[in-house]
């Protein structure tokens, strides 16, 4: 087996129909969801789990190549309803990052961003619930999907601390870690992830992950409803969040320049 050098983390956010180009960002469809997943599995590449992923992090553990982590931000019902059944059939385990004092409801930090002023429903418990009988992992997306740096001290320790709280009481084991709503962060919310307790943290910077990568800092590509399978293996081939061809012209364009020194 030849072994992963480098692991990409996906990260995909709803799954269902979009209605306008914002949520086309955001939101991949049913059939689109499959013949990525598909498209991958073609070319030989796998879901691993996230307790494999950091454990290859950690040096315990090799990942085969083509080893890739899928995680869903929100924790959309749509993931549930749309994906869940394909990567059953797949056996590929995914992680699912929770709005955890927003379970059973809807995205309402959505609403002033979304032109068409909608929300979509997230999971409740029971969905939650079935979701780990099938080898899904839940873990934090703080308790209201805040701003994180625009809070105050106090206000940051409650929504990460408070969230991790709030998902350990409903899932009955530890929930180690979080991805940052928005992917943003600064030195002092990193700080305040570590001293609640996360041992670490997911950003939207895309990128490979190799296992010097910090761990507050964890890199990934971010998949839009509007990546066609071919478009997606050219983001996951670059490490880039690109996959158009103007992108791979850089690159080579780059690595020319680079080869000629200048
Ligand atoms: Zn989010």
């Amino acid at each position: 087996m030849k072994q992963a050098e480098r692991v990409l983390v996906l990260m995909y956010h709803r799954i269902g129909e979009a209605h306008n180009d914002w949520e086309r960002r955001y939101c991949v469809s049913p059939e689109l969801f499959a013949a990525q997943m598909e498209r991958l599995a073609a070319k030989g590449m796998q879901a691993c789990g996230l307790d494999d992923f950091f454990a290859w992090l950690a040096g315990d553990k090799p990942l085969p190549e083509g080893s890739f982590l899928l995680t869903f931000d929100d924790g959309f019902l749509g993931v549930y309803e749309h994906g869940a059944p394909l990567l059953r059939d797949m056996n590929w385990p995914a992680t699912v990052f929770l709005v955890s004092q927003l379970i059973g409801k809807r995205d309402e930090w959505c609403r002033s961003q979304n032109p068409g002023g909608d929300t979509y429903p997230l999971m409740t418990q029971e969905h939650i619930e079935a979701l780990r009988g099938m080898g899904f992992s839940f873990q934090s997306h703080t308790r209201l999907h805040a701003d994180l740096p625009t809070l105050s001290d106090e206000q940051l320790a409650d929504e990460l601390g408070g969230s991790r709280r709030d998902l350990e009481a409903l899932l009955g084991q530890p929930v180690p870690y979080l991805a940052y709503p928005y992917g943003r962060y600064d030195e002092r919310v990193l700080n305040a992830a570590r001293e609640a307790g996360y041992q670490a943290a997911f950003s939207v910077q895309p990128g490979f992950n190799r296992r010097d990568v910090h761990p507050y800092r964890i890199r990934r590509l971010d998949v839009f409803g509007t990546d066609t399978p071919a478009m997606l293996l050219r983001k996951m081939y670059y490490g880039a969040n690109d996959g158009s061809w103007r992108q791979t012209l850089r690159y080579y364009g780059g690595r020319v320049k680079s080869r000629l020194g200048l």
